[in-house]
């Protein structure tokens, strides 16, 4: 994904703990960038949060993006299935993107 470091990394970190491990270490995770990504969407939506609090929210969900994106790098190295994600995004992608442009606004992305 970024460098060397990163993959070396990524791929110690996740053979330490193992797949076992990582699956509830990633769950976790997701549970923490779900409830940042709704307190950020409080914040946006209530005018009486000032600027700083929207600021420390906003920090809060990149923290827990990265925690994510980190998860998925070591599940993805631990089940060797880089490629066949990749492939599903694409999918995903252009299916999500012949909706819009068929004009289904309904459709919820991802
Ligand atoms: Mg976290």
């Amino acid at each position: 994904m970024i460098d060397m470091n990163f993959e070396r990394s990524i791929r110690d970190i996740a053979e330490h703990y193992g797949e076992y491990e990582q699956l509830i270490q990633t769950a976790e995770e997701c549970s923490e960038l779900a409830k940042a990504a709704l307190k950020l969407r409080r914040a946006y939506a209530d005018p009486d949060v000032d600027a700083e609090t929207q600021m420390n929210s906003k920090a809060v969900l990149y923290g827990e993006i990265a925690d994510v994106l980190i998860m998925c790098e070591q599940l993805m190295h631990l089940e060797g299935c880089a490629g066949d994600v990749m492939h599903i995004i694409s999918e995903k992608l252009k299916r999500q993107m012949e909706r819009i442009k068929a004009g289904n606004r309904q459709e919820v992305s991802g």
